[in-house]
C-alpha cells in the first residue's frame, strides 16, 4: 500500500444542485444526504472541495476527465499526502461543507477515504462531509484496509459513498466503459459487499447505448437486480443524463451520438418502474431517509 497517493490537485470547488433536465429526476447527490448527516435544513444544493485523484482502470466515452488525467501520468499530476490535502483544504478561505474525494477511480486508493476520515478528526473537525465516487470495478477495499479501517469508513457518521452502475446492462455496460460485460454482473456483487459492511450509500446509472430494443423490458431487469440486493435500491439509484462537452466531445462515434438520444427512452423506462414499483410517498422521501436494510434507519 503506498505511504502517498497519486492525486491530481486541481483545487476545484464544485456547485452540485439537485436541477436536472426536463424528464430526469432530480439529483440530490451529494446536497440532501451532506445536510442530513451535518444537521442543516434540506439542501438543492451544495458547494464541495473536489480532490481528484489521477488514474482510472476504465475509460468511459463521457467521462468529463481528459484520458490524459486518468492514467497516473507524472506530468500531469503530483503526489500529495492525504494530511497535506486536508490541510490545503481547510486553509482556504470559507472551505465548502463537503471534501469529494472523486476520480478517477478514487478506490485504486483505497486508504484515502479512511485517511481523510483520521486526518480530519486528527484536527478536530467535525463539521465536514465526506463524499467520495466508486465505480464498483475492484475489491481493494477488503484486500487492501485493515478492519480497523473499514469499520472507520462504514460506521462514519458524515461520509457517504456514490456508487455508478456504468448501463443498465451487460451490453450498455461494456459500451460505455470498454471493459468485458461481465464485469456488469460484478458491480452488482460489489455494491451488495458494500452495502453489507453499513456503509452509507447511494447510486448513479448511466443509460447510453446505441439501440432503443427492447428497452422497456431491460430497464425492468436493471431494476429488479437493484432490489434484489435490497428492495429500496432503486429510490438511491438516480440517473445521469450524459451530456457532451469538453474533453468527451472528440469522442463521439455515431453510435454514441445515437446513445446520447437512445438516453432519453432509457429514462423514460426507468421513471415508468419506479412509478409501478413504489408509492408516491415512497418516490418524494427525501434520498438519505430512504432505508436500504430492516432497521438501518
Ligand atoms: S469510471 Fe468514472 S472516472 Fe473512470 S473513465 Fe468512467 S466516468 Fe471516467
Amino acid at each position: 500500500m503506498p505511504s502517498a497517493a497519486r492525486r491530481q490537485y486541481d483545487g476545484n470547488i464544485r456547485h452540485f444542485t439537485a436541477a436536472t433536465s426536463r424528464g430526469w429526476p432530480p439529483n440530490p447527490l451529494p446536497a440532501a444526504p451532506a445536510a442530513a448527516a451535518l444537521g442543516l435544513p434540506p439542501a438543492g444544493q451544495v458547494r464541495a472541495q473536489v480532490f481528484q485523484n489521477a488514474i482510472c482502470n476504465w475509460r468511459c466515452w463521457y467521462c468529463f476527465v481528459p484520458f490524459a488525467l486518468l492514467s497516473g501520468n507524472p506530468q500531469r499530476s503530483a503526489w500529495f499526502t492525504v494530511g497535506g490535502l486536508v490541510d490545503a483544504y481547510l486553509a482556504g478561505q470559507d472551505p465548502p461543507p463537503v471534501l469529494d474525494l472523486s476520480g478517477g477511480q478514487p478506490d485504486l486508493v483505497p486508504e484515502w477515504v479512511p485517511w481523510t476520515l483520521r486526518a480530519l478528526a486528527d484536527r478536530g473537525v467535525g463539521h465536514v462531509y465526506v463524499w467520495s465516487d466508486d465505480n464498483l470495478s475492484n475489491d481493494y477495499f477488503w484486500r487492501h484496509l485493515t478492519g480497523a479501517q473499514r469499520e472507520l469508513v462504514a460506521t462514519h457518521p458524515r461520509y457517504g459513498r456514490v456508487c455508478c452502475f456504468k448501463g443498465f446492462d451487460a451490453e450498455s455496460f461494456a459500451f460505455n466503459t470498454r471493459a468485458a460485460p461481465e464485469l456488469f454482473d460484478r458491480q452488482f456483487e460489489l455494491f451488495a459487499r458494500l452495502l453489507a459492511t453499513g456503509m452509507d450509500l447511494y447510486a448513479y446509472a448511466t443509460f447510453t447505448v446505441p439501440s432503443a430494443d427492447r428497452i422497456g423490458a431491460k430497464m425492468a431487469r436493471f431494476a429488479d437486480r437493484l432490489q434484489q440486493i435490497t428492495e429500496n435500491l432503486p429510490l438511491r439509484t438516480v440517473p445521469l443524463k450524459i451530456e457532451v462537452w469538453g474533453p468527451a466531445a472528440p469522442r463521439i462515434s455515431p453510435a454514441r451520438q445515437q446513445a446520447l438520444t437512445v438516453q432519453a427512452e432509457a429514462v423514460a423506462a426507468w421513471n415508468a418502474e419506479i412509478e409501478t414499483r413504489f408509492t408516491e410517498a415512497d418516490r418524494h422521501r427525501p434520498v438519505s431517509e430512504i432505508t436500504l436494510r430492516p432497521g438501518r434507519q
